[in-house]
């Protein structure tokens, strides 16, 4: 077996060795298993579904969460040589969808989000189609979004179920043990499932956070880090408008080579920064954390965090984007008091006020008929996300016709409950800000990890790390830069006239 493997490997994808936990979790896949496997960020996951799909004999089905995820992955594919490989979402037309449909069973790989596979339509050709592997990457937003505003994650386990239950395989890097049972149960694992977890420890990224008197000293931060980091890096800010204030700073000081990202943009334009920082014309992006998933850079050299973010998962995930060619890298947090009421707030948001969720209640309740998105957002303000969490709550209690008055309160009880489980997971985020003990200990022991044994040279800033093993040659066209340059002539003309 491990030769077929191997033989694999060299053919399909020109690599000679697998790397820690592929072999293991493929042969669990090709067993027909359901797999859960924990790697690193940058450790290999994808592999380990594209190479069983030379042994296994139908397409295997690959749920993303992101479009330009899933189009990443499609071309890296396609650059192996690879054609048999198609991605199901909303950006092919009805025809075309049509005429995919009808010719599922030709590809290997089929990439689809879980919002798609709501339609009976794909949901029955794929079904024709035989599925022989079902695959969620990133499976850890089952678990951060699929009970909030992407529901039709966390119907993936009756899909599975009507697609007569082919082996699962989740892949994340960022799980803790109650994220891994929820994973488990949401994709209704059966019996006989395997998990896999390895280190998610990555000892080539430094960590470190520091504390700023105000918002103004942290941007000054951002100019000389920037200045004097080796990149290219990724700023992460909470907020679009952040995102692109921090650019424009950059820019305006005299660093060319940055640009923005952010959610609000349109899709051409982010494809176009992220393509431009994957080939290195962009030095620096300042983006909200719409930005980085599945973005396969290996030389990422720092990523700030300008805010921190709402949950350590996001952390690990965002940080874990440094560093994937395994060089020494960087990962800093800037940290100011006003900086803690605002993921506080953005935590709330994502859920309807109690007044909203009343009067959205009601009105619907007064029409007697489905009502439009645009409809609701006249009426009660709702925004978009607060509506899939709406839409989603009232569409699952569908069917028991209770009262307004019950239903408000039912959704209330269920909102309180998510709102306090979000609180907790940014406490802790904010507990590991403040802690005084090594940050990399406490970071992996949250994932519920032992500290490795051998120390790390640069580990963190309560270990020790130098910040000038980070610094280098950047190739940015500062305004310093050039009256540097001035006065290097200035000296050197002063001397020979000496
Ligand atoms: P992730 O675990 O974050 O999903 P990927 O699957 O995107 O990571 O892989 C990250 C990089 O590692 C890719 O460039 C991939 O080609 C490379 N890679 C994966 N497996 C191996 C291997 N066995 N040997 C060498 N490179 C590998
Ligand atoms: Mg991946």
């Amino acid at each position: 077996m491990n030769k077929q493997l191997k033989n694999i490997l060299k053919t399909y994808f020109q690599l000679d060795h697998f790397r820690t936990g592929q072999i293991e979790i493929i042969e669990a896949v090709l067993q027909k298993h359901d797999v859960l496997a924990m790697l690193p960020t940058g450790g290999g996951k994808s592999l380990c579904y594209q190479l069983p799909a030379y042994i296994l004999k139908a397409p295997i089905l690959i749920i993303s969460p992101l479009l330009s995820l899933m189009e990443d992955q499609v071309e890296q594919i396609k650059l192996r040589g690879e054609k048999r490989v198609i991605a199901l979402n909303s950006t092919i037309s009805i025809n075309e969808r049509k005429r995919y449909l009808t010719s599922l069973k030709h590809y290997r790989y089929i990439y689809a989000s879980p919002e798609i596979l709501q339609s009976d339509y794909v949901l029955r050709a794929l079904k024709d189609a035989k599925i022989s592997l079902f695959v969620v990457d990133e499976a850890h937003c089952i678990s951060q979004w699929g009970h909030d505003f992407r529901p039709d994650y966390s119907k993936l386990g009756s899909i599975i179920k009507e697609l007569d239950h082919p082996p699962c395989l989740a892949l994340t890097a960022t799980a803790t043990k109650e994220v891994v049972e929820d994973i488990k149960n949401t994709l209704q694992f059966r019996s006989h499932s395997k998990t896999f977890i390895y280190s998610i420890n990555r000892p080539n990224i430094a960590l470190a956070v520091e504390k700023h008197a105000s918002i103004d000293e942290k941007i000054g931060r951002i100019l000389s880090l920037v200045r004097s980091l080796k990149g290219p890096g990724v700023i992460y800010c909470s907020s679009r408008l952040w995102a692109e204030r921090l650019a424009q700073i950059l820019i305006d000081t005299g660093f060319n080579e940055v640009g923005y990202y952010h959610g609000g943009m349109d899709q051409e334009q982010r494809i176009l920064i992220q393509q431009q920082f994957l080939y290195n014309q962009l030095q620096v992006v300042c983006c909200t954390n719409a930005f980085g998933m599945g973005i396969n850079k290996q030389n990422i050299r720092f990523v700030i965090h300008f805010h921190f973010p709402s949950q350590l998962e996001s952390y690990m995930q965002e940080i874990g984007r440094a560093g994937r060619d395994g060089l020494p890298s960087l990962a800093i947090t800037l940290l100011t008091e006003s900086d803690y009421e605002v993921p506080k707030v953005l935590v709330e948001s994502e859920f309807p006020s109690y007044e909203k969720l009343y009067r959205t209640i009601y009105y619907i309740h007064g029409k007697q008929q489905s009502v439009s998105f645009n409809e609701i957002q006249e009426q009660s303000g709702l925004t978009d996300i607060q509506w899939r969490y709406l839409e989603y709550h009232l569409s699952a209690l569908r069917g028991r016709y209770l009262d307004p008055d019950t239903l408000i309160t039912r959704i209330w009880t269920e909102i309180e409950k998510r709102i306090m489980v979000k609180h907790k997971k940014l406490l802790k985020m904010t507990d590991w800000l403040n802690t005084d003990g090594c940050k990399r200990q406490k970071l992996l022991a949250y994932f519920n990890e032992q500290p490795p044994v051998h120390t790390i040279e640069n580990c963190c800033d309560f270990c020790g790390m130098a910040y000038k093993d980070f610094e280098g040659e950047s190739h940015y066209q500062t305004q310093t830069a050039d009256i540097e340059w001035e006065r290097e002539l200035y000296a050197i003309f002063h001397k020979a006239s000496d």
